[in-house]
């Protein structure tokens, strides 16, 4: 899938927003990108999964593993969409989630095996935080990272992780710490885009 194409099904969907948002990382933008919107549509996440699983096609992936919650579905697309594993045993997607503590860790059961391969998949990059802290996890529990995907990278090619990336997409949307955002100077105040969804789904 070509990154024009991709770009089309989101603007589509209304999944690319403009206005004064406060990031789930705390990071202010004039442009939110809300990948839910997208992946609602299964049609959609199936095309984008194997859009993003085909820029891995070349290295050994036993297991997706995702950050919950916006990771969940694309990495499970992704896992759908790579091929067999020589071993004959069948490919995995897995997620880790924040504990009481507000720490990424793995639950419900879900193990890595020793050297298992792992290729890890967000929805979105902003700073990578999540995506950072996914590989740190799986590679305590005794997985070998081989590489990260997402749909989008919003960073503008600034993201920095300790293995091979891929995006569908780059996007090149300005971020900023929010005693130096221009919106907030102008008068603004940011809306947290995804806080007023979780609420009502309490
Ligand atoms: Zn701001």
């Amino acid at each position: 899938m070509r990154p024009d194409a991709a770009i089309q099904i989101f603007e589509e969907v209304g999944a690319i927003r403009h206005g004064h948002f406060e990031l789930t990382s705390g990071l202010h933008s004039g442009t939110y990108v809300q990948c839910a919107l997208v992946l609602q549509y299964p049609k959609f996440a199936e095309q984008l999964g194997r859009a993003l699983a085909a820029e891995f096609m070349d290295l050994r992936v036993d297991c997706v593993a995702s950050p919950a919650l916006g990771g969940v579905i694309i990495g499970h697309e992704v896992a759908r969409a790579i091929p067999a594993r020589a071993d004959g045993k069948p490919i995995r997607a897995i997620f880790v989630e924040r504990d009481s503590l507000g720490t990424l860790t793995l639950r419900r059961g879900f193990r890595v095996e020793p050297d298992e391969h792992v290729l890890v998949v967000e929805d979105v990059w902003t700073t990578g935080g999540s995506t950072c802290e996914t590989i740190r996890v799986l590679e305590e529990a005794g997985a070998r990272v081989v590489a990260a995907g997402a749909l989008i990278d919003r960073s503008g090619g600034k993201i920095e992780l300790p293995v091979r990336t891929e995006a569908i997409v780059d996007l090149k949307i300005e971020s900023y710490h929010a005693s130096e955002c221009p919106l907030c100077r102008s008068g603004g105040v940011a809306v947290k885009p995804g806080s007023r969804f979780v609420r009502s789904g309490a």
